[in-house]
């Protein structure tokens, strides 16, 4: 489940430290160590997937679960509103090879000019 050479893996086992903001058995939520915004969470599978492409059946559980746990830190925090980003491929600007979604939230990503 845990692939011992990968950061994100040594965060869920508790070897390397990280600020937990909210957990359950599937996912954990910590602070990014280097945020880009007011509040730049990292929702991560406690599971080693590397990506959304490589996702199977076998995993549909992760996907709720990380959409939920989102939707719950929304509601606790009484977020007006929040982006969830996953970068999928180094081409895409994927760092960690270990599947997370970004939880950003009091900054407005489209400010400089980008829309989708
Ligand atoms: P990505 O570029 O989408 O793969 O995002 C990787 C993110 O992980 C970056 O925003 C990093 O700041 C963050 N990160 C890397 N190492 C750590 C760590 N030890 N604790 C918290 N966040 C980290
Ligand atoms: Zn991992």
């Amino acid at each position: 489940m845990l692939d011992s050479t990968c950061i994100f893996c040594k965060i869920i086992q508790g070897s390397v430290p990280s600020v937990v903001v909210k957990e359950n058995e599937y996912v954990t939520v910590i602070k990014n160590i280097d945020p880009k915004a007011p509040i730049h969470y990292l929702i991560i599978p406690k599971k080693h997937l590397v990506d959304i492409a490589s996702l199977t059946e076998a995993d549909q559980q992760f996907g709720w679960q990380i959409l939920k746990i989102a939707r719950d830190i929304s509601t606790e925090q009484n977020l007006s509103g929040f982006n969830l980003v996953s970068n999928n491929g180094a081409v895409a600007g994927q760092s960690v090879f270990h599947l997370h979604f970004h939880f950003i939230s009091g900054k407005n990503l489209y400010s400089g000019g980008f829309t989708l």
